[in-house]
């Protein structure tokens, strides 16, 4: 692809050329990084699940009824939107919503969402599909991100839902299909490592590779003890007693599962993916803080299924949708906005989600990567 060898003769550039090209993109970032509204948004579009997993960092509220944001309202704040913005859709599970279609189409058709993320465990097979197919042919920058953390009965296990498992590889199977007659369709599929299943990690990998030929991501559980820095106390969303069940893995088990051996020709994804973790591993391990700035607040944000609004997802809501008539703009610039940004200036923590936007946007990613 182009943007890897662009990067490869980038890591192969002399020196001083690294420096002014880093030169230049700090002088891009500063221009650019203003946000009149967010420039990527996690859209908990529902609240409502089928699995019920234990590690579920979801809100404590995940399990009760909440009237969900409606598609009407929905398009008031995508028509809102003035800055670019990539948008992230989760819940509780997505396709649960039957609307999750045409909430997909309020923000494309403004033209102000360029890249579109669902998160799902995979289990609605039929209305996945659909939907891809339907955003193929709409030419939506799609990726599904699909969960997968053990094999066979385990996985259906962990999630509290049997025959998870099964559904999810067909799913897997029928996206890579779909694949092969779109290819700017792209599927993630992602194992949580705990202490439990990181030595069976290996497995999942090559059953999936086997049977599907799709790859295996991977994310760290989170765990409310770890790795969340100087939060105002008053801010700080709690995680679910169930959630701190499930045990971090030790730093070497990690290390040992998720770093991607390097190849000649270095791939960027590989190579931003690899240093997020390390940069994750050195807060909840060491507890150092990185020099990647977090940019939650003004380039992230997180809206619940009720409308609550949230600078990233460990510090609580500081307003609801419903107040500014779900002009997300008008929210984004209001006082209380500005008020929780200033309160949240000096706090670090290892969210992957917020510290990948992040990395994105700023040219100390670039200084990282190439050890300047
Ligand atoms: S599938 Fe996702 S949203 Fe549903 S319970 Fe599990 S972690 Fe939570
Ligand atoms: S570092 Fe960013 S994501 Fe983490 S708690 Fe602070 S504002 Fe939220």
């Amino acid at each position: 692809m182009l943007i890897d060898y662009l990067y490869n003769l980038f890591l192969a550039a002399p020196m001083p050329i690294k420096k002014v090209l880093y030169a230049i993109a700090n002088k891009y970032f500063a221009l650019t990084n203003t946000y009149e509204t967010p420039g990527f948004i996690i859209f908990f579009v529902t609240n409502r699940c089928n699995a019920d997993c234990e590690h579920c960092f979801y809100r404590a509220g995940r399990q009760q009824i909440c009237e969900l944001i409606s598609l009407g309202n929905i398009k008031k704040m995508a028509v809102s939107l003035v800055n670019k913005n990539k948008l992230l859709i989760t819940g509780g599970e997505p396709f649960t919503r039957p609307d999750i279609y045409e909430i997909a189409e309020a923000f494309f058709s403004q033209g102000k969402t360029k890249k579109l993320q669902i998160a799902t465990n995979g289990f609605f097979t039929d209305r996945i599909i659909d939907f891809c197919t339907r955003a193929q042919k709409k030419n939506w920058p799609l990726t599904i991100q699909i969960s997968l953390d053990y094999l066979g009965a385990e996985h259906d296990s962990f999630r509290r839902l049997p025959g998870i498992f099964d559904r999810a590889i067909n799913t897997i199977s029928k996206i890579q299909d779909l694949k092969k007659e779109y290819p700017k369709l792209r599927l993630a599929v992602l194992a949580t490592l705990t202490k439990d299943n990181v030595g069976k990690i290996e497995e999942v990998k090559k059953y999936l590779a086997d049977k599907t030929g799709a790859n295996l991501g991977f994310a760290i559980v989170r765990d409310p003890r770890f790795g969340i820095h100087n939060v105002p106390p008053d801010m700080r969303e709690e995680l679910t007693e169930l959630a701190q069940k499930h045990i971090l893995p030790e730093q070497k088990e990690l290390e040992k599962v998720i770093f991607s051996e390097h190849k000649k020709v270095r791939r960027l994804q590989d190579d931003l993916s690899d240093l997020c973790k390390k940069i994750e591993m050195n807060i909840v391990f060491k507890g150092e803080k990185s020099n990647i700035k977090c940019l939650a607040g003004k380039r992230d944000c997180v809206i619940y299924p009720n409308g609550d609004v949230s600078a990233c997802e460990i510090t609580k809501p500081f307003a609801n949708l419903a107040d500014f008539d779900f002009n997300l703009h008008e929210l984004w610039q209001s006082e209380k906005a500005e008020l929780t940004r200033k309160r949240i200036q000096c706090c670090y923590c290892n969210h992957p989600c917020h510290l990948s936007s992040a990395m994105q946007a700023q040219a100390e990613t670039l200084r990282l990567l190439a050890n300047l």
